[in-house]
């Protein structure tokens, strides 16, 4: 049902390198790119504050390109930063994918995570050139860009300083930057921007993969498209003792269009060092 199909991606961040192929590739959905101005709904660089979690804001997204396009069919990508849940000091990079199609009623939401983020900020003075480069090549200059502000930006608005990939432009920057703020210091952070940040590419093209195999997968009850795992509960049973543990245990496939659901057994035990009962 989306053989030939022309959707809208919404985006200026050269997102259809990722997620053309594989959309293209599983269901036939065509994608192009209408003139929308997707850093209205908050950006990554915190000029404009987003109004919601990203999982709700891709569904908004994919919709402002769907209308501006004059298409039913509308994809979108939004990611979002923040400590593992698991291990708070690692940051995590969560990007979701949408596709809603409103010839159907069809609303769809894919997930990717990933640790290998360049995710970081530096305070500087301007000073200590060698932490200055140290923290350059970390964040993975130039292949990935940096920001440059004001640590304490004077009254009224300072331009944000975008898209630095070289040496010089990124030295200049801190100067001005350091001199403009009111503690004498810039922040520098990478720059999120998915055409300026090739890892963060990466997850949104594997969430891109996800969203392509749920399309191409039709539900048992409705044959409608976008079969997949919608929920999970926790109680992988222990190998030894055959406890429920607090892993993931059944995991729950549904269709986004009738209310079919089917719970899978778990197909995996729990290691005991997990077990309440083993290892209390
Ligand atoms: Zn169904
Ligand atoms: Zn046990």
């Amino acid at each position: 049902m989306y053989r030939n199909v022309v959707g809208a991606l919404a985006t200026r961040h050269g997102k259809r390198a990722a997620l053309a192929a594989p959309l293209r590739r599983a269901v036939g959905l065509r994608l192009r790119v209408p003139d929308v101005d997707t850093d209205a709904l908050g950006t990554f660089t915190g000029e404009v504050p987003r109004t919601a979690p990203a999982d709700r804001l891709v569904v908004t997204k994919a919709r402002l390109g769907a209308a501006a396009a004059g298409c039913p069919v509308g994809v979108a990508s939004e990611g979002s930063f923040g400590p593992h849940p698991a291990a708070p000091w690692c940051p995590l990079d969560v990007e979701h994918v949408a596709l809603v199609d409103d010839r159907i009623g069809l609303v769809l939401v894919e997930r990717a995570a990933s640790t290998d983020t360049n995710h970081a900020e530096l305070f500087t003075d301007g000073d200590d050139r060698a932490g200055l480069l140290a923290f350059a090549r970390r964040v993975g200059l130039p292949g990935h860009a940096l920001t440059v502000l004001p640590a304490v930006p004077p009254d009224g608005t300072y331009p944000m300083v975008k898209g630095i990939v070289r040496l010089p432009a990124l030295l200049a920057a801190v100067t001005d930057a350091a001199a403009a703020s009111r503690d004498g210091r810039a922040r520098v952070a990478a720059d999120l921007r998915a055409h300026h940040n090739p890892r963060r590419m990466r997850v949104i093209a594997e969430a891109g993969r996800r969203l392509a195999r749920r399309l191409a997968t039709r539900c048992p009850a409705c044959a409608g498209p976008g079969w997949g795992v919608v929920g999970t509960r926790p109680g992988l049973p222990c190998r030894a003792c055959g406890t429920a543990t607090e892993r993931v245990g059944e995991l729950i496939h549904g269709c986004p269009l009738c209310d079919h659901r089917v719970t899978a057994a778990p197909a995996d035990t729990a290691d005991p060092a997990e077990c309440p009962r083993c290892n209390p």
